[in-house]
């Protein structure tokens, strides 16, 4: 699909204003571009984390594989509507030793947690509501036929689908596809992300600060969001605000890469090339966000290359980061994108706002003694200034329409 022709066809975008495209709008252009990978490999389990599932995983067995005892206690053959609450004891059974006999009515088996619970058994009682004397057992609470056994696949049927394909594999998936015996699984590719910082003021981090220089700390935050979604990151350095190596470079990540991610340089500033380049070697749009922080944004492809156009301020870097390209890099890792948790918190703090624009400021929420959440901002939200990022722990989101917020009013947050 070409995008200069998709932008007029667009219904959505019918009221396209690139120099002030509401948040959502620019969502969901960039989400049409958006075709998944499909190359799939094995990975070892132990190494799978962060890893997409490619295929959905049906259970090879019941789990848990035999019916088992949930308590350290006593395994009985009761008998029904029998007052007879006295058991003779004749074995035991361990996990991973299970007693080999079968029991008659009347007869128990010590068992312990885990293990197999033995023929003619129906229910385990605990230890704490007997009264053991010899080899001999005294209930002293009602029994309940049934009691205590955990039943043969009761998490995981045989057969039944246990993780879906484009699944995330978290702790909790390593866990369980090692529950099903299985040591390796099908997972897409990672996903190739070039990085690079533009600017001929950026230093590098361990080198001393020349006249004029700042640090490239745009690169070391990205860097850090993307190891965070588990790309194979092509880590391009910083390049000088010279026509000539941006070219260069943009056009040998977009052959290595699935997305090129490139922070400043996009807005209108005499340094600003990128814009001027890419009209040369792809098709770039260039939007003017209506929000704040990260108005400048650019999106678009060289030849079948993503790229992501970055504003240079780091704030805004992170906060585009987090509010368009995740979600973007998320549906072509073949991840099924989770919309980001949001919800409605007092505010402490007042905030004087605009309406006009979508304002992310970062936010830290706390809980008092009684449980109850409030957020209050981390202070002043400059777009330069990082360190609000590192004190926050989330974003107040305040939309478009909303003017200046009192100290005391709900607000919307997303977790960062
Ligand atoms: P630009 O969009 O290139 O005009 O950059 C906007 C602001 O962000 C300027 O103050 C730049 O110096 C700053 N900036 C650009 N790139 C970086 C970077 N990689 N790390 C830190 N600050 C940057
Ligand atoms: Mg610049």
């Amino acid at each position: 699909m070409k995008l200069q022709s998709s932008l007029t066809r667009l219904d959505t975008l019918a009221d396209y204003d690139p120099n002030s495209l509401p948040v959502e709008q620019a969502r969901q252009f960039i989400r049409q571009f958006l075709i998944p990978v499909t190359d799939q490999e094995p990975a070892k389990l132990r190494e799978a984390l962060g890893r997409t599932l490619a295929q959905d995983v049906l259970s090879p067995l019941n789990v848990p594989p035999h019916d088992n005892s949930a308590m350290d206690g006593y395994a009985v053959h009761s008998v029904p509507d029998s007052d007879n609450l006295q058991f003779k004891m004749i074995g035991s059974a361990h996990a991973g030793h299970p007693f080999a006999g079968s029991l008659a009515p009347g007869e128990c088996v010590r068992i312990m947690t885990g293990a197999p619970i033995p023929d003619g058994c129906d229910s385990v009682v605990m230890q704490e509501h007997v009264e053991a004397e010899g080899d001999r057992i005294k209930l002293t609470r009602e029994l309940r036929s049934g009691q205590n056994i955990r039943r043969t696949g009761e998490d995981i049927g045989q057969g039944s689908a246990v993780v879906r394909r484009g699944q995330l594999v978290g702790p909790a998936e390593m866990g369980l596809l090692a529950s099903l015996g299985l040591d390796e699984i099908p997972v897409y590719r990672r996903l190739r992300v070039a990085l690079f910082s533009t600017g001929d003021e950026l230093q590098q981090p361990g080198q001393p600060l020349q006249a004029g220089q700042i640090y490239d700390s745009n690169r070391y935050s990205l860097l850090g969001l993307l190891q965070n979604l588990g790309a194979e990151i092509q880590d391009r350095g910083s390049i000088a605000d010279d026509p000539t190596s941006l070219k260069a470079s943009l056009q040998d990540a977009a052959a290595h890469a699935d997305v090129i991610i490139t922070s400043g340089g996009v807005s209108v500033g005499e340094a600003d090339h990128i814009k001027q380049l890419l009209a040369e070697i792809g098709e770039v749009v260039f939007w003017k966000i209506a929000m704040k922080p990260g108005r400048p944004l650019a999106y678009g492809k060289i030849g079948q290359c993503h790229f992501f156009g970055l504003p240079g301020n780091p704030v805004a870097v992170m906060v585009t980061f987090l509010q368009f390209v995740r979600e973007a890099l998320c549906i072509l890792m073949g991840r099924v994108p989770q919309p980001p948790f949001t919800f409605q918190v007092t505010c402490t703090t007042a905030i004087r706002k605009l309406p006009g624009r979508t304002e992310f400021q970062r936010g830290i929420l706390t809980q008092n003694k009684h449980g109850e959440m409030t957020v209050r901002t981390t202070g002043a939200q400059g777009s330069g200034m990082l360190s609000s990022m590192s004190k926050a722990n989330c974003f107040i989101i305040l939309p478009t329409d909303q003017g200046s917020v009192e100290a005391g009013a709900t607000v919307q947050v997303q977790l960062l």
